[in-house]
Formats: C-alpha cells, structure tokens, sequence
C-alpha cells in the first residue's frame, strides 16, 4: 500500500536527521581528501603527471645509423601494413650500394593514426618505434599534425625505455653497431 504524506512522521517530514547525515558524509570526506592527498582520485594535470608505461604506442620516431642517415630503407613496408593509410614516404636511390634506398621524404599524419603500431611490427630494419613517450599532440591547424621526416628522426625514447638489439640483417650496418 502507498504511504501518504499525512503518514510520514515529523522528524522524516522536515528532513533533519537526513541533512544531518548528508552533510557528516561530505565533511567527513573533505577533511579526509585534505589531510590524506593520496585518497584523491584526481590529480592536478598537467603539473602532476601519472606515471605511463615504457610500452605505451606513443608518438613515433624513426631511429638513425651511427653514421646519422636514416635506418629505414624505404620498403613500404609499414605504410602497407598501416590501416588507418597515414604514412608517405618517397623513397630516393642510396648512394651506398650496400643501402638499396632511403626515405626522401616521411611523413606520419598524426589525425588518421591509430596508435595501432602496426607500422613498427611491420618494419625488417627496426626503424620506426612509438617509444617517445609523447601523448599530448596539439595544433591549431591540421598541418601541425604532420609530423616530417627530420621531426621523426629527432625523437628520442622516453626515460626507462630497454634498448632493443638491432636487427642482424639491417642493410649497410655491421652487427654491433648502433
Ligand atoms: S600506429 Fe597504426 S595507424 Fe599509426 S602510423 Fe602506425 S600503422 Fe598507421
Ligand atoms: S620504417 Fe621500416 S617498414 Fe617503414 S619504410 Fe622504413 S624500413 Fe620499411
């Protein structure tokens, strides 16, 4: 059967001992967040960070032979591999033979990626890696999110992040070297 207003008693009419209760519950739990921090769920970003892990698919890089140029030896093979079709790359002859080609121009757009990392599985030469640790991607127009080969070949790994060994049959490097 439905209780009526007429049937409920005056202390639950008024609502006093529920204020009561409500307000206790919110003080309790803002003396708690003040005295205790770390029972905060939020953190005060971008000057406080959390921590991210060394196999987060970050922004890409493009790694370098000891010699400077470009380990990438433009085989296509990750702008293939790519679903989202967002790296171009214009191969160009390698003046040393024992290199058969190199990227001329690569280019990654950043607004079609999908941080799959499909394109540093597909790659024989172990260069291209999504290890710099950078999430925080921003521009005011489109061009910004263009990121061209020199960019690319300045990244660098984020802190804590293993050095993985080159692969033997890297073209034009001899095993050891990095
Ligand atoms: S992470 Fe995926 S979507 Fe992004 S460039 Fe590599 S293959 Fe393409
Ligand atoms: S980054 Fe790797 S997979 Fe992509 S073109 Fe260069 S060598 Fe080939």
């Amino acid at each position: 059967m439905e209780q009526t207003k007429n049937e409920l008693s005056w202390g639950i009419r008024v609502y006093l001992l529920e204020i009561v209760k409500g307000l206790a519950a919110t003080i309790s739990r803002m003396l708690g967040n003040l005295l205790d921090r770390r029972r905060i769920p939020t953190i005060c970003y971008p000057e406080e960070r959390r921590p991210i892990s060394i196999r987060l698919r970050a922004k890409h890089r493009l790694l370098v032979r000891p010699d400077g140029k470009p380990r990438c030896v433009a085989c296509m093979l990750c702008a293939t591999a790519c679903p989202a079709e967002c790296i171009y790359i214009d191969a160009a002859e390698e003046p040393d033979k024992t290199i058969e080609k190199y990227p001329k121009q690569f280019r990654i757009d950043l607004l079609r990626c999908v941080y799959c990392g499909y394109c540093q599985e597909a790659c024989p030469c172990d260069a291209i890696r999504m290890d710099t640790g950078i999430y925080e991607i921003t521009g005011y127009d489109r061009s910004a999110f263009f990121i061209e080969r020199e960019a690319l070949l300045a990244g660098k790994p984020m802190p804590g992040v293993p050095d993985v060994p080159l692969p033997k049959t890297l073209p034009g490097l001899r095993i050891g070297e990095r």
